[in-house]
Parts: C-alpha cells; structure tokens; sequence
C-alpha cells in the first residue's frame, strides 16, 4: 500500500522537531509523543508495512544531524517491540498494541545477553521456569553472562519483550518471549536490576541497560503464546500449536523487517552525508592549479560519481526486498529462502558500502569532516547498523553456511 503525499508530509513535519542534544528521558518523551500521533501505528509493519519502512527512511535522512539514539529508540519500540506482539503474540495480546500506542508507553527489545554478543538468539540462557502452584513465570539470570545486554531504552521503558529459555516441569521448551512490565508508576518492577551501559561515542540521547532478573514472576498472560502456551495443572505441559513452527523462528521474523530497515538507514544517511558535503564543496574555492571549487578535485568528482551508481542499484536491490517482503508480511507467511538471502545480503551490502563510501568521502574531503555538525562526527551511525540485526560477520557465515547445506555433494549427479 503506498503512502499519501498527506501523510508523508505530516510524518515531515513531526520528524522535524525531535532532538538529540538532550536527556534520555526527554528523548523518550519524544517517542512517547510521536507515537501518541497516532500517525504510525504500532501495527503498522502487518499492515502497512509500506507507511513503516517510509517513516523509518524519512526518520534516517535526519541521522547525520542527529546521529543513532533517536533511530535506533524508534525501531526498538516500533519493529523489535511492537512486532515481536505482532508475530508471536496472540489475539489478545496483539490488541493490547493499541492500549500501549495511546497511553504512550516504550517497549524493549531483551534478546541480545552479555556472554552471547552477536550470536544472541542462538545463544539464550535466561531461564523462565513455569510455576504451576501460583501459575506464573519465574525469570532469572542464572549468572552474569546471561544478563541481559545493551538493552535500548530499558532505562525508561515500561514493558519489554524479554526472550528467555522456557522450563515446564523441568523440560527445556526452547527461546520464547514474554510480553512484561519493567516498571509501573512507583518505579521498576520487583527482582529486575538495571544498570547503564554508561558513555557512546555517539547516540547518547538513547539509554542503553543491562538488566538481570533476579525470580521476577511474571502472570501466565505474558508468554506471548501464538505458536505454543503452557496448559496449567500436574506440574504444567507445554502445548505448541502449529506444527514444525518453533516461536523463536517467529521471532527471528522481526530481524527481516529490521533488515531491510536497516538497510535503508544506512543507504539514507550516506545519501544525505554526500548531499551535505557536496553542498559545501560545491562552493569551495580551491586551487588545482587555476581556480575551481573543491566539487572539481578529480578524486572527489570521482568519488561523488561512484557513490551515486552505487547507491542507485543498492536502493533498487533493497526496495525490491522490501517490496517482496511487504507481501510476505501482509500475507502473514514466512519469507521463502531466496528472499532471506537476499535481505541478509542487501542488510550486509548496505551497511559495508556506506561504511566504505563514507570513510572514502571522510578521506577526501578535508578539514571539513572535522568540523561539528557536518554529519562526520555521527559516522558511528554506520558501526550501529553493521551489527543491528545480525552482524555482517556472523550473517555471512549464515550464509555461507546455508550455501553449503545445500549445495549436492561432488559426484552426486553421476549416482542414480
Ligand atoms: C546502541 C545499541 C543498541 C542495542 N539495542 C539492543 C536492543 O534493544 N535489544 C537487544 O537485544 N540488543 C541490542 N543491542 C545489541 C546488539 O544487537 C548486538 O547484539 C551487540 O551489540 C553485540 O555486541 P558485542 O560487541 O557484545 O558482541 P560480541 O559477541 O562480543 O562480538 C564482537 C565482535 O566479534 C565478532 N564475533 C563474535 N562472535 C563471533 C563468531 N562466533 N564468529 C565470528 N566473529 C564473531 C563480531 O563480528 C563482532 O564484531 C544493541 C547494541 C547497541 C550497541
């Protein structure tokens, strides 16, 4: 579904006003804000996934002014958040969304764990242990590799989408989510530490937390139970109810959308750093030997060309994952391999090229990419998308992995 031009002008001018040079509680108020617009829905991404990936590409033509905090909060809560309901989560647990939207909460995202880094997901050793006397949840961080880590805005959110190991009746169930309250209007929750992350080198607006769950019990109602729920009594039984679908592939869903977001994030801020930076060599006088501007220095003239192919075929490659993943989405089905190659590649292309662009750009543009408000002093915006929803490294040994898988062994086309 394509977006109204009324639309697009209203997310504009609302984009227009956020900030970076402040607190993290007041660049929370403005999420908070934003999403009390109501012009984003939280469940946007199902059903218009077409307004969703625009206000995240209109939302990055900022970062050079505003470096990653804002963007990063924002995708947090509407893609990792928000669409964690919207892919594991019941009926019921989906409508909530709405509630969340109008009362302006934050929701996290609590994945990624101290000891697993990239790997997280792979990697869950937070345990939640079904309770079946009081019906609930028991979560603890059994040790310190397995607190929870650089988790955005869990200093300020007031729910969390937490991904923890299920145990019922002693069982393992695998990596499912929890749809949970960090804090109500007297403060955190009970037997949930936080802790900072402390000083970015960029992106200081958003609040990054470690947080350990020392047997904080959360109510039945929070597993998000789409796929597989806990039936109470005798100790607890674990029922999945779709066949050959785990919740933890359901949740991986979340990391195609943040791909091709991403994606485009890093391709928007490469964009405008050149248009920035090409507005001021194209008025730089400079000797080479007769008088030019600094737009003329072949090196750069060079450069600029380049950039603008690359990024040309790199925002066609992108948007037709978009578009194909946009069908996917609406339809509810899980992407077909090809496609997931494809977003995995196009996330790893997009941030390694406009890393590279970038550095070239810095390289070659003199004093001026020393200079404050250039958009050079928020490059770090292009490290963040290197390993936002999957690392390159890590993405490229999936993929190289999944090439061998199942390419046929040598000779096998000669057996019957
Ligand atoms: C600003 C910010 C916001 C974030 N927000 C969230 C959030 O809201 N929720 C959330 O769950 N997570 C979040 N994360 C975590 C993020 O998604 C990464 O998981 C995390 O940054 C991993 O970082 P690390 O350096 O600890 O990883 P490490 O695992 O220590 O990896 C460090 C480096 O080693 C390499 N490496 C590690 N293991 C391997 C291996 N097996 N093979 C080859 N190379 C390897 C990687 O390429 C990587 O470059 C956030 C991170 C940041 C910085």
């Amino acid at each position: 579904m394509a977006v109204s031009e009324e639309w697009r002008q209203q997310w504009i001018e609302a984009v227009s006003k956020i900030r970076s040079n402040v607190s993290y509680e007041e660049s929370a108020q403005q999420l908070r804000s934003l999403q009390q617009t109501g012009l984003l829905k939280l469940t946007d991404l199902k059903y218009n996934p077409g307004k969703f990936f625009e206000a995240h590409r209109l939302l990055a033509r900022h970062a050079p002014n505003l470096g990653p905090g804002f963007w990063i909060r924002f995708t947090v809560h509407y893609n990792l958040f928000a669409g964690s309901v919207l892919a594991v989560g019941n009926e019921q647990q989906v409508k909530q969304l709405e509630e969340i939207q109008q009362k302006g909460f934050l929701g996290c995202f609590g994945l990624t764990e101290k000891l697993a880094g990239v790997n997280s997901g792979g990697v869950v050793n937070t345990i939640a242990e079904w309770d079946d006397q009081t019906q609930e949840f028991v979560i603890t961080s059994p040790e310190v590799g397995a607190q929870k880590n650089w988790i955005s805005q869990g200093l300020v959110g007031e729910l969390a989408v937490v991904v923890a190991d299920l145990r019922v009746a002693g069982k393992r169930c695998g990596a499912h989510a929890f749809l949970m309250e960090l804090r109500d209007a007297k403060g955190p929750v009970p037997n949930v530490e936080f802790g900072d992350m402390g000083r970015k080198t960029v992106g200081n607006d958003l609040d990054n937390a470690w947080i350990a769950f020392h047997g904080a019990r959360v109510p039945r109602h929070t597993l998000l139970s789409r796929y597989g729920d806990v039936q109470p009594g005798n100790g607890g039984t674990y029922v999945s109810k779709v066949k050959g679908l785990t919740n933890m592939a359901m949740i991986g869903q979340r990391l195609f959308s943040g791909r091709v977001a991403v994606a485009w994030a890093a391709l928007t801020f490469t964009r405008k750093l050149f248009e920035m930076t090409r507005a001021y060599s194209d008025h730089k006088k400079c000797w080479i030997p007769k008088n030019s501007t600094l737009t003329e220095v072949p090196q750069l003239q060079h450069l600029y060309l380049r950039a603008d192919e690359t990024l040309k075929k790199l925002e066609n490659f992108v948007g037709s994952c978009e578009k194909q993943l946009s069908d996917c989405l609406q339809k509810d089905e899980i992407p077909p391999m090809a496609l997931q190659e494809a977003i995995a590649s196009a996330k790893i292309l997009a941030s390694e090229t406009s890393i590279d662009l970038c550095f070239r750009l810095k390289q070659d543009v003199g004093s001026h990419a020393l200079m404050g408000d250039t958009g050079f002093e928020q490059m770090d915006f292009l490290q963040a998308c290197k390993f936002a929803e999957g690392d390159s490294r890590i993405l490229m040994q999936k993929l190289a992995r999944d090439r061998v898988r199942i390419s046929s062994p040598l000779g096998s086309s000669f057996l019957d």
